[in-house]
């Protein structure tokens, strides 16, 4: 999710999804459906090969692309079960990113950036063979033709060269197929029609399949409210969205080897762009609202803060604005303890993944959590990167991704940028991964190293502040019961 991602359910299943032919129990039915069709003759997920579920920490991207290549390998062998499984992850993951603008919005770029791998993957033969599947009939000109209005062509159409204009195929396009290409002057145009070279079909492929998805996930979401009332379905649909099956991070493995005195120096180096914005809005305004606080001091417990640290942490910051100790000490304070799971349940609450963050709770005004690449306003969001003194072309690749609704893929090129490195070597799923990363680049591959364990200086003022807390994730989310939420969430009023 990143946001650039597919569900991990969906990347698993397609690591050995696509084939040649569908089987002919399955063709019934296909040519509505241009993901059945397309998953018929198409290769693996591009999710695959710039963030994979399966890549955890420290493995690279040399990994993900000999997973592409046995994925390739599936589209030649004809592998019947990796294009089912692929097929059912898909109208699983339908269901459950039907259910909201945004969800609907995340998923249709998400299939649009998988289909145009799969479709970029495939050889003109068979290329060509998926357009007569799935009856895009679009007519070549005659060679005649085309050598006629060779001049035209060529200069119609961007990146061909005369050679090229001999060596492509030209199809004959109603423009209501071929607007893209129209708007941006990249085809010629001659009589009411578009003549495009075989290598710009796919945009026109591209936009036909998401007007036909776009109107399922529609048609999907109105038939929610009776799959809603499964009680066996709903659990599963609503916290598929934003899921997490990667590494535990709520195993603190160094734990009490981070000072007090090195968060401010870690916050610039190594914390994440969410993570950087809420220390720093915790020191300037000495208070952070319940989302807020669960985000950052999930996280900073997960880098290692004790409890004891971590009560000392926030008692010595909110007592410099508005919250006296006394009331922090009765509303904060088990909060706090309760998160450590020294309170009631006792479950050992886990650090939020960038999934969760991203997908849900968005911050309101006032608010500090969420996901700077997918919560900020594009511009302030430049403005917050210049602060950091990211270069002008990667703020300017940052945003992009941002607009293609990458936002892991963009924060992963912010950990570039930060750490002048030119491939990150990981796929981003997780603040602390992010955080557990940068350590090992700036340490040389060692873990953090323990400071001498001094406790902070605490500098207490009074004041009134109401108390307490906000939603967070137990130990493992894949066990995470709504029950178990709750449990904490009833300590957390409003700020
Ligand atoms: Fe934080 Fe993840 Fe967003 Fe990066 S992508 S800023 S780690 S939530």
């Amino acid at each position: 999710m990143p946001g650039s991602s597919l569900n991990p359910l969906r990347r698993k299943s397609s690591l050995r999804s696509g084939v040649k032919t569908l089987r002919p129990e399955e063709v019934s039915g296909t040519e509505q459906n241009p993901r059945y069709a397309h998953a018929s003759v198409l290769g693996p997920d591009p999710s695959l090969r710039p963030v994979n579920a399966d890549t955890g920490p420290g493995k690279s991207l040399q990994r993900s692309e000999t997973d592409t290549q046995k994925a390739l390998q599936a589209l030649v062998e004809d592998d019947y079960d990796a294009r089912r499984k692929d097929h059912i992850s898909h109208f699983i993951l339908r269901l459950a990113y039907c259910q909201s603008e945004e969800l609907r919005r995340w998923f249709l770029q998400q299939e649009m950036d998988l289909f145009r791998y799969r479709f970029n993957e495939l050889t003109d033969n068979l290329r060509q063979k998926f357009l007569d599947h799935v009856n895009l009939k679009f007519e070549a000109i005659s060679e005649d033709l085309k050598n006629e209005w060779a001049n035209d062509l060529c200069a119609s159409t961007p990146g061909l060269t005369m050679i090229k204009v001999k060596e492509q195929m030209f199809y004959k396009v109603g423009l209501a197929d071929a607007v893209e290409l129209f708007r941006a002057r990249r085809v010629f145009i001659k009589d009411g029609f578009a003549y495009v070279p075989l290598k710009d079909i796919d945009a026109i492929v591209l936009n036909n399949y998401r007007t036909k998805l776009s109107k399922a996930l529609a048609l999907t979401a109105r038939s929610l409210p009776s799959i809603q009332s499964d009680e066996r379905l709903q659990p599963l649909l609503n916290h598929l969205s934003h899921s997490y099956v990667g590494p535990d991070y709520s195993v603190q493995k160094n734990t009490g080897k981070i000072s007090l005195e090195q968060i401010d120096a870690l916050s610039v180096k190594s914390f994440p762009l969410c993570m950087r914005q809420l220390h720093k809005a915790l020191r300037e305004n000495h208070h952070l609202r319940h989302g807020g606080r669960m985000q950052y001091g999930l996280f900073l417990k997960s880098i290692g803060l004790t409890l004891e640290q971590a009560l000392e942490f926030w008692k010595k910051e909110f007592t410099r604005g508005k919250v006296d100790a006394d009331k922090f000490d009765k509303g904060y304070a088990y909060s706090i303890r309760h998160s450590y799971g020294k309170e009631g349940r006792r479950t050992d609450y886990t650090p939020y993944s960038c999934m969760k963050i991203i997908m849900s709770n968005p911050p309101s005004q006032g608010d500090y959590h969420g996901c700077p690449f997918r919560h900020c306003d594009p511009e302030l969001l430049k403005q917050k990167l210049q602060l950091y003194k990211v270069p002008q072309s990667g703020t300017n690749q940052i945003l992009e991704l941002v607009k293609g609704m990458h936002y892991q893929l963009a924060c992963q090129k912010y950990f570039e940028l930060t750490h002048d490195v030119e491939d990150i070597g990981f796929s981003l799923n997780h603040p602390n991964q992010y955080f557990a990363e940068s350590q090992k680049l700036l340490s040389g591959g060692r873990e953090v190293k323990k400071e001498p364990s001094h406790v902070g200086n605490s500098q207490q003022k009074s004041s009134g502040q109401e108390s307490t807390n906000s939603n967070s994730t137990p130990t493992s989310s894949n066990t995470a019961t709504d029950a178990e939420l709750e449990g904490l969430e009833e300590y957390f009023a409003e700020d």
